[in-house]
């Protein structure tokens, strides 16, 4: 195999590489010379900026500054639709398409500053929308499709969408009726053709009348691009903000943590409804000029192999969950695929086992890579690198221009860093990269409580050894991760509690072999309801109806009263601990308690 890198692969502490097998040079071969000489404003100048010293804008660096150069007929996009449907962009192509968009957002009254919100699948058309807003200077924000219609009604609503591009179905199934709900809503986009819809355009329609030239705005490195949905223990879903200079990060970040070089051909699986999905799914890979796949179809471990082998992919950037149900397989099921253009692998979203890891090796003859960010970050923070020894089961090292520590907190209300190593504490970031969030939206508070002096609490726990790797221990708060997707588990509750009759609800994570957590609920029920497992299907099916199949709890478990502070907030922390059979830890704020 061309990309075979690994020279012991075999079970072990340290996976080394033979830099005599790589086939191309990494981008990053000497660790501590490039984080010894990187600064931020430094490699801002691998970026063109706007025209004329306009400013900075995600869009035209991801496509219109190829557009103008000798990468114009490089394939952008290879989309690879259902049922065998495939269909390229070029970057002209590409530059095309979003001007259309743009004007057409333009002409739709939109300004910039305004929420243009997708609610698509993988396909072209969420790509052009994302990239034309940005380019119009409005706030894109993507959301997973697999969502239901509160999830998204709720993400409309913080988010103040002004516009919204779905297909007929979505928008039947999922908004029509929450409309009345979302009075900022002016223009709903359908991608797909069809008789008039009340209150909808449709995207062929609007981009035949539109022109294809469209010169960018002057754009300031500040001004808003992104709008990212996360989740916290409590309350709403926090809106996290990002800024165009968060280009600069997400180029650095495809140089390093991904090793991307001008002829890759790019597949990150991810959903663009998630911050990879975006960050790495459509910007990163296109500021480098590469060709980034998109894959319309679910997983499937035969499929995605058939992928990665027909369409030579060279650089692979996926997730545990997916890497779990492919090792379930066995590496024999990879054998029959040519997978020699290969030449590197990276995963993120959620805890890689070091097994799988491992497994890269036999089955592959690499090692995933596994690296850390989060939506707050807006980019990758910490990453095992191309030319650099793995350690299974690490997150790998800081990205040169980031400086991350373990930390605990001071009775003062600051922070202590902890130096020893492989202590565990919380994880940080010393705040100022480029795709730092630069606020949860309508919510000052909760933004300034993740910051202690020039520290960025990230809300995880971890350690470092004493070769500076990080290894991640857990969350720090309630937050499920399930199939790499971050659940609030505030937002269950609140829609199991809409139902009559329930009482009070608790959600925890519950952690399982293939999805890394599944959501668990648990129910009292309101006086003249009887606990049936006629009525936990009911729960399960009303759940999965509001929030959607990837939000939706798989468990409900009843119970007579849930156990709760004295101050009335159920604790999760308990349920989970007796779910698992594990220690009760602290329970003398416990008030309610009948098991
Ligand atoms: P999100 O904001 O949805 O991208 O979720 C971010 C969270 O996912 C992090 O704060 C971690 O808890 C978890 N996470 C992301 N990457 C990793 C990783 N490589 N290992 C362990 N947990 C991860």
């Amino acid at each position: 195999m061309e990309s075979a890198t690994v020279s012991r692969p075999i079970r072990q502490a340290v996976i080394e590489k033979d830099r005599a097998l790589f086939s191309r040079q990494p981008n990053l071969t000497d660790y501590a010379a490039v984080r010894a000489n990187f600064d931020w404003s430094s490699a801002r100048t691998m970026l063109d900026g706007l025209p004329g010293g306009q400013g900075l804008n995600i869009a035209h660096e991801a496509i219109d500054r190829h557009a103008r150069g000798r990468r114009a007929d490089r394939v952008a996009l290879r989309w690879l639709g259902k049922a065998g449907a495939r269909r390229e962009l070029t970057y002209r192509d590409l530059q095309r398409a979003t001007n259309r968009f743009a004007n057409a957002l333009s002409g739709l009254g939109v300004a910039a500053g305004e929420a243009v919100f997708v609610l698509l699948g993988r396909v072209p058309e969420l790509y052009i929308a994302v990239l034309g807003a940005l380019k119009a200077k409005c706030v894109a924000s993507p959301l997973f499709s697999a969502f239901g219609p509160e999830p998204i009604a709720t993400r409309l609503d913080i988010g103040a969408g002004k516009v919204l591009v779905t297909t007929e179905v979505l928008y039947r199934r999922k908004v029509e009726a929450l409309r009345p709900r979302l009075p900022n809503l002016g223009q709903v986009i359908l991608i797909d053709d069809g008789p008039p819809i009340a209150g909808t355009v449709r995207w062929s329609a609007l981009m035949m009348a539109a022109s294809e030239e469209f010169v960018i705005p002057s754009t300031g490195p500040e001004d808003m691009a992104l709008l990212h949905f996360t989740s916290g223990t409590t309350g709403r879903p926090k809106g996290a903000i990002h800024v165009h200079e968060a280009v600069v990060t997400h180029h650095v970040t495809g140089l390093y943590a991904l090793d991307l070089h001008d002829d890759d051909i790019f597949w990150c699986t991810a959903d663009p409804g998630w911050v990879t999905g975006t960050s790495y799914g459509i910007i990163a890979p296109l500021t480098h000029g590469v060709t980034t796949l998109v894959v319309e179809e679910e997983f499937d471990a035969q499929t995605w192999y058939g992928v990665l082998a027909a369409e030579r992919v060279t650089v692979w950037y996926t997730a545990p969950t997916a890497i779990r149900m492919m090792m379930k397989l066995g590496a024999e099921a990879v054998r029959g695929y040519d997978l020699g253009a290969l030449r590197f692998m990276a995963s993120v979203g959620e805890p890689l086992n070091p097994e799988a890891v491992v497994w890269g090796v036999e089955a592959f003859g690499q090692p995933f890579h596994d690296n850390w960010w989060q939506t707050e970050t807006g980019g990758i923070m910490i990453a095992n690198f191309l030319a650099l020894p793995v350690k299974p089961g690490s997150m790998g090292l800081p990205l040169p221009g980031i400086d991350a520590a373990i930390v605990e907190r001071t009775s003062d209300g600051g922070v202590r860093v902890i130096d020893e190593p492989m202590v565990q504490g919380e994880l940080a970031l010393k705040a100022g990269w480029p795709s730092m969030m630069r606020g949860y939206l309508h919510e000052e508070e909760r933004f300034r409580k993740c910051f202690v002096g020039p520290w960025y609490l990230t809300g995880d726990l971890a350690k470092r050894d004493a070769d500076g790797y990080f290894w991640f221990v857990g969350r720090a708060d309630d937050v499920i991760k399930s199939s790499g997707h971050l659940i609030g588990p505030f937002e269950v509750e609140s829609t199991l509690m809409e139902h009559p009759a329930v009482a009070e609800a608790g959600v925890i994570g519950k952690p399982d072999p293939m999805a890394g957590e599944i959501v668990k609920a648990f129910v009292a029920l309101k006086p003249g309801y009887a606990e049936s497992e006629g009525l936990r299907r009911e729960l399960l099916g009303h759940a999965r109806r509001h929030l959607g199949a990837a939000v939706a709890p798989k468990e409900i478990d009843f119970r007579a009263n849930l156990p709760k502070t004295r101050s009335g907030k159920i604790m999760r922390r308990l349920l989970k601990a007796r779910e698992l059979g594990l220690p009760e830890g602290d329970i003398s704020s416990l008030e309610s308690d009948e098991r």
